[in-house]
């Protein structure tokens, strides 16, 4: 088959058989049919290579198919790739071991998952069970993932609506108000949950003593402190952990997104001795899963764990991430359309003053072979989020290539205006 006709099957088929809507989206943004990925770049049907600065929405921390994650996976692969589940598995107390050294605070167990909305359910449970109160903290625009529960705690009426009514207990506070956020947090309050940096709501970091100061809340009021690190986890914003960057410990945390290191699904959900003591000393089964922490899953993550540290990405994403902000700052300087340019390490965010702009840019600069999106709950806002594993160059490249797709944009819309 060649290339266009293998791009129409298959939008075809998204039409007729997945979801009409969606392809219509797709072809709009520019985008083809992925065949192939390495490294820091897709290769479409037309063997055209994209440099991939959406990186999976945070996946792709190590690029795609990292010889390391894939040599681990294909080792497990021919010795057993599921687990039965009655006898131990190896992988998966290591996994959880390796996890307890690196993360934040006394977050001493892990239970897994394949998913970040599962890691967040995990946390959700666990906290009702660990306070036996109902009351959760979340905040305006945040996103925690779409199934019943995590949608539930989701800050965007457009996917709550339709669903409702949901689990009953949040209480939406907005993510950059430190003192209604502390002031929402009583004696009946479980849990809040909470992203260090606000991904699909728009790449937004909280006041500096934010977390901090939830931290007193939730002691103050025996409720748990829940960090949603699905996005901002694995070395994405310049520390190991989001929280990292105001030295604060959850009760609870939830990992997903690049655990696997681009190669296997998997979502964690960590907690302190005092929330697993409550949760299942009277139950050990109160939360299970079949597939979570398969030993596929746990070889690509034990594998994830050594190149982070191997390569020394935490670090480089801290570089990366300043020369990107700072490129973006001066090439953006007094453009019209461009409102802010902000981020962490690299997790970064271009936010526009018109709400259509983000999309037209996007086109812009797939036409150029960058890809990018943007966020889920604010579309005023693109990310980038590449691999932490791209050159300076690459860098530099997307630089220019969003510059000039911004460019192009303002053009056209002074060419209609
Ligand atoms: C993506 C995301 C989720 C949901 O993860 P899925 O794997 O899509 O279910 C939850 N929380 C945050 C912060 C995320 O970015």
């Amino acid at each position: 088959m060649d290339a266009e006709a293998l791009r129409a099957r298959v939008v075809e088929q998204y039409a007729q058989h997945v979801n009409p809507g969606l392809a219509k989206l797709m072809q709009f943004a520019g985008f083809g049919v992925e065949v192939r990925a390495e490294g820091c770049e897709l290769i479409d049907q037309d063997g055209r290579r994209y440099l991939d600065f959406l990186g999976g929405y945070g996946v792709f921390a190590l690029g795609h198919r990292h010889p390391q994650i894939v040599e681990a996976v294909h080792r497990q692969l021919d010795v057993q790739p599921l687990s039965g589940k009655t006898f131990f598995n190896p992988l998966l107390g290591e996994l959880a071991a390796r996890l307890a050294a690196i993360a934040p605070g006394d977050l001493q167990f892990s239970f897994f998952s394949n998913s970040g909305a599962e890691a967040v359910e995990a946390a959700l449970k666990f906290a009702k069970v660990a306070t036996g109160r109902t009351k959760i903290v979340a905040t305006e625009g945040g996103y925690h993932g779409k199934t019943l529960g995590a949608l539930a705690v989701t800050g965007r009426e457009k996917y709550r609506k339709p669903v409702g009514p949901l689990m009953p207990g949040p209480c939406f506070v907005p993510f950059g108000d430190p003192h209604a956020l502390v002031a929402a947090v009583d004696h009946d309050t479980a849990a809040v949950i909470i992203e260090p940096i606000q991904g699909e709501g728009g790449i937004h970091i909280p006041p500096d003593g934010t977390l901090l100061a939830l931290r007193e809340a939730c002691d103050r009021n025996g409720a748990l402190l829940i960090f949603d690190e699905v996005q901002t986890g694995m070395g994405r914003t310049g520390r190991m952990f989001g929280c990292e960057h105001e030295a604060v410990a959850p009760d609870i945390m939830t990992l997903a997104k690049a655990l696997g290191g681009g190669v296997m699904p998997i979502g964690a959900t960590l907690g302190t001795p005092a929330v697993w003591e409550r949760v299942f000393a009277q139950n050990p089964l109160i939360h299970t899963s079949t597939f979570g922490g398969n030993p596929l899953a746990c070889a690509a993550a034990l594998a994830t764990l050594d190149v982070i540290e191997g390569e020394g990405l935490v670090a480089r994403a801290a570089a990366l991430g300043e020369r990107i902000v700072s490129g973006l700052r001066d090439r953006l300087d007094g453009c019209e359309l461009v409102a802010e340019v902000r981020g962490r390490g690299l997790m970064i965010g271009v936010e526009f003053r018109l709400d259509d702009v983000g999309e037209l840019v996007i086109a812009q600069m797939v036409k150029r072979g960058l890809v990018a999106a943007y966020t889920l709950n604010n579309p005023r806002v693109i990310r980038l989020e590449p691999p932490l594993t791209v050159t300076d160059a690459q860098a530099d490249f997307a630089v220019a290539t969003v510059a000039a797709a911004v460019e192009e944009t303002t053009d056209l819309l002074a060419a209609l205006l």
